[in-house]
């Protein structure tokens, strides 16, 4: 199986997206959704992160499918993601 090269997204280049970024992070108190640690002093681990993944049909630049994660948190949940992916569970 190879390996998709990993290319920066186009919509995280955006300044709707960085705006709204900021604006989830504000909202949520920087804490990390899934660890509920308080990342106010290192805002620059936190994420805006898509619930539902755009490539699975998620909206871009809804607020209701973001939440708010720290890097490793996302990178748990990435991948899980992956996992099931794999598996071929859709
Ligand atoms: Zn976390």
């Amino acid at each position: 199986m190879r390996k998709a090269p990993k290319a920066v997204d186009p919509i995280y280049l955006t300044p709707e997206w960085k705006v709204l970024a900021r604006y989830i992070k504000q909202l949520r108190g920087y804490v990390c959704e899934m660890c509920s640690k308080d990342f106010s002093k290192l805002q620059h681990k936190l994420i805006a992160d898509h619930i539902v993944e755009r490539k699975d049909g998620g909206a871009d630049l809804d607020p209701s499918n973001l939440q708010c994660l720290c890097t490793w948190c996302h990178n748990r949940k990435t991948a899980q993601a992956q996992k099931m992916r794999c598996q071929g569970v859709d």
